[in-house]
């Protein structure tokens, strides 16, 4: 068991093939496609990481974003966006919501679990801290 892997997703062939690449790797993967849930999820699991869609229905994944940062016992927890956004300043805005990373969809299945496993255990860097 490598680790405990949240994936906040809407569409089921993305999560699908996420689940399926992670799990390939032995990850533990849990799964809720709409940032409500996906934040109820989080809270009660505490992930290893968390996989954040962008594009969600009802509350986007910035929105998601910024509740989870809410959470003390998630203040820490690398949460990477993983959308198909690529405007300048998506990466930016996703930083600012409180994401520790961004990978591009589509996904590439020789590189997405490389991607996630560097920011695994990556820290996320907060201002005002060495
Ligand atoms: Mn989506």
């Amino acid at each position: 068991m490598n680790g405990k892997i949240l994936v906040i997703e809407d569409n089921e062939q993305n999560l699908y093939l996420i689940r399926y690449i992670l799990e390939d790797y032995g990850y533990e993967v849990y799964s809720a496609q709409d940032g409500k849930k996906g934040i109820e999820t989080a809270v009660a699991l505490l992930p290893d990481l968390i996989l954040l869609d962008i594009q969600l229905p009802t509350m986007d994944g910035y929105a998601v974003a910024r509740q989870l940062r809410q959470n003390p016992d998630l203040a820490d927890t690398p949460i990477i966006a993983v959308t198909s956004y690529a405007m300048p300043g998506d990466r930016e805005k996703a930083i600012g919501a409180g994401c520790s990373g961004y990978i591009e969809k589509p996904i590439d299945p020789d590189t997405f679990s490389s991607q996630v496993e560097q920011h695994l255990f990556t820290k996320r860097n907060r201002p005002g801290e060495p």
